[in-house]
């Protein structure tokens, strides 16, 4: 796993929404989505971006898509910047970063059948040309996301959210993407399916040699799935760590409670549940100093004052915490 040159750098990335004057004069608010975020993903790894909705997760997904222009940092695709090209020459690299969105439905066309909407993206970027290749290439990818044959014939209605999400999947795998990014991409399904989904973008990533960039409010389902875990709170990673470190040792107060929430397979293993107080603050008026000192029950003086930023505290884990010791230990 992980050449030497990471696949997608992320360096220092902001996004901030300027919220409209209410009357003229108003000083200028701003939703803080993203706030300085940086991270690498590897040839072949995946990285499961976890918190809370609003954390701004989701943002740094259409930021790196090119969806979304950032405010300040740096997105690199195998090296090479995309933040600031033009839509036109970003139209090539989206070829090789493709996207799953939570909601196959409405994400996928309810009036073309299957089989028109793979075709879609190999049109687009001149993948098949002759009925022959594009029947080839369809049968391929219903085969890799273990769909019949015969759904190239039938239209999204005719399947439940499972197979729909192996659809959205199949189009995401049409122009052999290094890239995926999965943005809540099981959320909406059931515990099973969701099981499901997540084995098959497992096996795919081991045939396929896939990035993944795995966004999720749900630790429990990344478990099995992922190489590496940054937890994002109020626009800000607060822990980074590969993923055998993060379930065995979670260390930022922050990641502690969202995995106390995971349900224990092991009746005798309990863990003890951290209930967070309150609700996360709004990303127009951050906190000053940690922004979770208003939820954090270790907080003490100096957290309301200073921001933390990332150390290391351990080979392959990083928190952004005054704390000098483990919560817990
Ligand atoms: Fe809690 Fe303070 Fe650590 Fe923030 S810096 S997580 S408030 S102990």
């Amino acid at each position: 796993m992980g050449e030497a040159r990471p696949v997608i750098e992320v360096v220092g990335l902001k996004k901030y929404f300027p919220l409209p004057r209410r009357y003229p004069g108003q000083p200028v608010s701003r939703v803080h989505a993203v706030d300085g975020v940086s991270f690498t993903i590897g040839r072949g790894e995946t990285l499961a971006l976890v918190g809370e909705s609003g954390c701004g997760k989701s943002t740094v997904g259409r930021t790196i898509l090119g969806l979304l222009k950032p405010t300040a940092g740096e997105v690199r695709l195998d090296g090479e910047r995309i933040d600031s090209l033009s839509a036109g020459r970003l139209r090539p690299l989206r070829r090789r970063m493709q996207v799953v969105f939570q909601d196959p439905f409405s994400s996928l066309n309810p009036r073309l059948r299957v089989r028109e909407i793979l075709a879609e993206p190999l049109a687009n970027f001149s993948l098949a040309r002759t009925r022959g290749e594009f029947s080839a290439r369809i049968a391929g990818l219903l085969e890799k996301v273990r769909l019949p044959a015969d759904a190239a014939a039938r239209f999204p209605h005719e399947f439940s959210g499972g197979q729909r999400q192996r659809i959205g999947i199949a189009r995401a795998l049409a122009t052999a993407p290094e890239v995926i990014i999965c943005d809540e991409a099981v959320s909406a399904l059931d515990v099973s399916v969701k099981a499901q989904i997540v084995n098959l973008l497992a096996d795919l990533q081991d045939e396929l040699g896939l990035s993944l960039l795995f966004i999720t409010h749900d630790l429990a389902i990344v478990e099995h799935l992922t190489h590496r875990v940054a937890v994002m709170y109020l626009g800000r990673i607060v822990e980074e760590a590969d993923r055998r470190s993060l379930f065995a040792r979670p260390w930022h107060p922050y990641t502690q409670a969202l995995l106390s929430a995971v349900p224990v397979p092991d009746p005798a293993a309990s863990r003890r549940r951290t209930i967070l107080k309150g609700d996360v603050p709004s990303p127009i008026a951050l906190p000053t100093g940690c922004r979770f000192h208003t939820r954090c029950p270790h907080a003490f003086a100096r957290c309301r004052t200073e921001e933390p930023e990332l150390r290391p505290v351990g080979d392959t884990q990083r928190v952004a915490c005054h704390l000098e010791v483990r919560p817990g230990e």
